[in-house]
């Protein structure tokens, strides 16, 4: 541009005169306040620092309750993406649907897949692969289960 150099500052760090929407309110241009900023996130002393704010009580809460929310989001996503209601009767409280396997398995892929439950689960259905899964109601996972002999011979069938 031909813009007077009046209207530029220069950067502290990088001595270049730069325009001032190059930077902040300070006198380190954009660029460098962002190298430094990356620079200093991935210190240790910033790490301590933040291991340390997050066992702060209050922060302890908080990331429980975004956690808590993500994950009853991610739930109704799931949930509303299967339908949702019980495949077999006309229950629909989310509460106590449960995302089934219809061919069964349920049990082997959460074994797989490690102590995270259903997660990559939820992230297939959220992908938009709902095929082979629905929901029942607590109840009706019961009675597939039994009827399955999914739980083993504790549970079986009084018939
Ligand atoms: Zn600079
Ligand atoms: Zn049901």
């Amino acid at each position: 541009m031909a813009n007077s150099s009046i209207t530029h500052k220069t950067c502290s760090k990088c001595g270049e005169p730069k325009s001032p929407e190059e930077f902040y309110r300070r006198r380190v241009c954009k660029v460098c306040n962002s190298t430094y900023r990356k620079a200093y996130n991935k210190s240790p002393k910033h790490k301590a620092s933040m291991a340390k704010y997050n066992q702060k009580p209050s922060v302890v809460l908080m990331n429980r309750a975004r956690r808590t929310k993500y994950h009853a989001n991610l739930r109704a996503k799931v949930i509303a993406l299967l339908g949702g209601k019980c495949a077999k009767c006309p229950f629909t409280d989310p509460r106590a649907l449960q995302v089934d396997h219809i061919n069964g398995g349920g049990a082997k892929e959460r074994r797989t897949k490690g102590t995270r439950g259903n997660s990559g689960v939820n992230h297939k259905i959220l992908s938009g692969q709902t095929e082979g899964y629905q929901l029942l109601c607590a109840n009706c996972n019961w009675i597939k289960r039994i009827e399955n002999k999914e739980h083993g011979r504790r549970f079986l069938s009084p018939a």
